[in-house]
């Protein structure tokens, strides 16, 4: 039987570990987590809201994955500040129970981790190494595959083969508002790059932010009183979804495309965020990596030879990682160019995609399930 090791327990390789030993509970399988066994830092940690698509929830509570405070999404609200154009997707256009929900990365963090507790209570050969990283070990001889899960944000990521500086800083955090949020997300799309307004865990009144700015500008913003921050913020944004009245938690990551050309190499194969690292305008990251685990345990669980599992695994994963990256790098540049027939394109394609429902349909499927 193949030895497999998994380096990083964040939620993709924890994901992976768990459907590997649903799948086949005697693997023979290490799992490294540079994390403490207790919960408490993960808990304590990073509160930023994650849009998970309705195919990333399928797929996690095919593992009892799933973290109870995160609230669907039924209907997205596309626009472009100070062009015309605009579309929305709701729910029943898909025959969807939602379109997706927003997670705390800590809360769905933590679900997988616990149900990967659950399942790997039947394990005798599965390890799981805690406060423990690759980095004193010997990767050769580690296992016949080594699954890469280290993850990371951009810019603190070694650099890779496909590499793209959007010179933008997303702030992220929450927002409270004088109107309930009824389940809508907002993707404002603006000069400086696409600005999100998601529902929040906190309750109703709250959104999550995602405000993607030019670097200066989004330092200048930080620095900012909380009543001047708010109304550059309306300010941006609009009154659509209503007068904003608070916000906090506020801080800023770098945003970039950073991805390997290849994604195995003889015993070693890589997924998630240390396969692609990605601009967050379109919530793909978390999802595509998901995906990525789920393949990745299917190869291996029903491929006899680890050579075999590993070729067909690079064979499935290529349409449907190049089209997210593609799109994603394509939404993150589109509407920030400032060329005049640019401008007046992207305003025809968003009024079309509103007219056009097939390929509206067509477009969130890719979104919301990946290539299949
Ligand atoms: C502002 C922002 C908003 C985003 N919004 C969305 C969204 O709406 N939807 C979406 O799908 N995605 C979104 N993403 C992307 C998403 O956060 C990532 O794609 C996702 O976290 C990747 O998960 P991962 O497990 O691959 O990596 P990570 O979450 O980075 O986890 C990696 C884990 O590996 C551990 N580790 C690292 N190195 C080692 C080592 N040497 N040894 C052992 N362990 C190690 C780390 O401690 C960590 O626990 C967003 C990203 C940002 C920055």
């Amino acid at each position: 039987m193949k030895r497999i090791a998994i380096i990083g327990a964040g939620p993709v390789g924890l994901a992976c570990a768990s459907w590997i030993l649903s799948k086949t509970p005697d693997a023979h399988l290490d799992l490294y987590d540079r994390l403490a066994e207790s919960d408490d830092a993960i808990s304590q940690g990073d509160s930023r809201g994650i849009a998970v698509s309705q195919g990333s929830h399928l797929l996690l509570n095919s593992i009892g994955a799933w973290p109870n405070n995160s609230p669907a999404i039924h209907k997205i609200h596309v626009s472009h500040r100070g062009h015309f154009g605009r579309a929305i997707v709701r729910r029943e256009e898909l025959n969807q129970a939602a379109l997706g929900h927003i997670v705390r990365y800590a809360d769905i963090h933590l679900a997988i981790r616990k149900a990967l507790k659950k399942i790997s209570s039947s394990s005798p050969n599965f390890n799981w190494h805690f406060s423990q990283t690759i980095d004193t070990l010997d990767k050769n001889n580690l296992a016949d595959v080594v699954i890469h899960a280290e993850g990371g944000l951009f810019k603190q990521q070694e650099w890779q083969e496909i590499y793209r500086d959007y010179e933008q800083t997303a702030i992220v955090g929450w927002i409270k508002t004088d109107r309930a949020h009824q389940h809508l997300a907002w993707e404002r799309f603006t000069e400086e790059g696409p600005l999100a307004l998601l529902p929040s865990h906190k309750g109703q009144e709250y959104l999550n932010l995602v405000w993607c700015g030019n670097p200066k500008a989004t330092e200048d913003r930080l620095a900012l009183n909380p009543q001047e921050f708010l109304s550059q913020l309306q300010k941006a944004f609009g009154s659509r979804a209503g007068k904003f009245i608070d916000a906090g938690e506020l801080r800023s990551y770098d945003l970039g495309l950073n991805a390997r050309k290849e994604i195995v190499s003889g015993h070693e194969v890589w997924i998630g965020n240390a396969a692609q690292t990605m601009h967050p305008v379109a919530g793909q990251g978390l999802n595509l990596g998901l995906r990525d685990a789920h393949t990745l345990a299917e190869s291996l669980t029903t491929h006899h030879t680890a050579q075999e599992a590993l070729d067909q695994y690079q064979v499935l994963r290529k349409t449907d990682r190049n089209t997210t990256i593609a799109t994603t790098d394509f939404l993150a540049r589109i509407f920030t160019s400032k060329l005049k027939p640019v401008i007046c394109a992207r305003g025809i394609a968003l009024a079309s995609l509103q007219l056009l429902i097939p390929v509206k349909q067509s477009l969130t499927r890719q979104m919301m399930f990946g290539q299949r």
